[in-house]
C-alpha cells in the first residue's frame, strides 16, 4: 500500500478588501492542518472579479499573512492569469454538452425559484452566461468539521453558472480548475463556503479531477453575531495588535491560546501554535444559511 502523501493546502483570498480577523482564522486554519501533517500550504489570489476589487489590496493582503508569518511554499498563482486555462475548460464542457449558453436573467428565473432547470428565454448575443448542466445525483462529501453533507443540485442549485453574461469567469470554475491545477487536496477555509462545495464537487466530476478533502470553519463573528466584512479591519496592526489577532483566532479554532507568549516573535509564535495545533477541537459552529442567490458563493 502506497502512504498518503502530504496535504497540499492553500488559502485563496479574493483582494476586495484588507484581511479581517475572520480571513486570518480561515488562513491560520489551513496553514496549522496543512503543517501539522508536513504538507505544503500555497496562497492563491482569486482576483477574477474587478468590479468588486480594490486595487493594491492583493499586495496588502500577501503583507498582512507575512506579518504573521504565514508564508507559501510556492509562488502566489493569481487567478487574472488564468484565463486561458478557464476558456479551454470551458470549451471542453461545451464540446461534451456538459456546459450550454443560456442568457435567463434573475427575473426569469424568478418564477422557477431562481433557480435554472431549463432554459426560458432566448440566446442573446449580447448577454451570454455558460452553465453547467445539473443532474438528480446526490453530491455527498464528509466534512473534516461539519461531518457529512449532502445536496441534491437539482434541487438546490439548478444549472449553475461557470461564465457570468457580463464575461467574468464565476468563482465556481475557477476555484475548482485551480485546486485542480495546484494539486491541492485539502481545503479549509471559511463555512459560508459549506453550501457551495457539493458545486464544486460535480464540477470535479464532470472535468475528471480529483475532490479534496474539506474542512469548513465556523465563521468569526462581531458582538452582533453578524459575519466580519472584510471593511471591519482595515487598520494596520502593530506586534502587540497582531498578538492579540493571533491568540483570537487560535482560541476560534477550539485551540488554547495559552501557550502562545508574547513577546516571542512571529515565527517563533506560530511554531508553537503549530506544535500545539490538535485538528480534533476544530469545532463545528452555527452553518451560515445560503445567501439565497444560487449562483453567488
Ligand atoms: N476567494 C474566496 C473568498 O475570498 C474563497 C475561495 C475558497 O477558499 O474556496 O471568499
Amino acid at each position: 500500500m502506497t502512504p498518503t502523501p502530504p496535504p497540499r493546502g492553500r488559502f485563496a483570498p479574493s483582494p476586495t478588501g484588507p484581511l479581517h480577523l475572520g480571513s486570518l482564522t480561515a488562513a491560520l486554519a489551513s496553514y496549522l492542518m496543512a503543517k501539522s501533517q508536513h504538507g505544503q500550504w500555497l496562497i492563491r489570489i482569486e482576483d477574477i472579479d474587478p468590479p468588486r476589487e480594490i486595487a493594491g489590496m492583493a499586495e496588502r493582503q500577501l503583507k498582512t499573512l507575512a506579518d504573521f508569518g504565514l508564508l507559501a511554499d510556492e509562488p502566489v498563482l493569481y487567478q487574472s492569469e488564468r484565463a486561458a486555462v478557464y476558456e479551454a475548460t470551458l470549451e471542453k464542457l461545451l464540446r461534451e454538452d456538459k456546459a450550454f449558453f443560456c442568457s435567463c436573467s434573475r427575473t426569469q428565473l424568478a418564477a422557477q425559484g431562481g433557480i435554472h432547470r431549463r432554459c426560458v428565454a432566448a440566446i442573446d448575443p449580447e448577454r451570454t452566461a455558460i452553465r453547467l448542466r445539473v443532474d438528480d445525483r446526490t453530491i455527498a462529501f464528509a466534512d473534516g468539521v461539519y461531518g457529512r453533507q449532502s445536496q441534491q443540485l437539482g434541487v438546490s442549485s439548478g444549472d449553475f453558472v461557470l461564465k457570468r453574461a457580463d464575461g467574468y469567469f464565476a468563482y465556481q470554475l475557477a476555484v475548482v480548475v485551480d485546486d485542480a491545477a495546484q494539486g491541492i487536496s485539502q481545503v479549509v477555509r471559511g463555512a459560508d463556503l459549506l453550501a457551495s462545495t457539493p458545486r464544486q464537487i460535480f464540477l470535479q466530476q464532470q472535468l475528471g479531477v480529483p475532490t479534496p478533502a474539506y474542512s469548513h470553519i465556523g465563521l468569526v463573528r462581531d458582538l452582533n453575531g453578524q459575519k466580519l466584512s472584510k471593511s471591519q479591519w482595515a487598520a494596520d496592526l502593530d506586534a502587540e495588535d497582531r498578538f492579540i489577532a493571533f491568540c483570537m483566532a487560535y482560541r476560534h479554532l477550539g485551540q488554547d491560546a495559552a501557550v502562545l507568549q508574547r513577546g516571542l516573535g512571529t515565527q517563533a509564535i506560530l511554531v508553537r501554535a503549530l506544535q500545539h495545533f490538535d485538528a480534533r477541537l476544530l469545532p463545528a459552529l452555527t452553518v451560515p444559511e445560503p445567501d439565497g442567490t444560487p449562483d453567488g458563493h
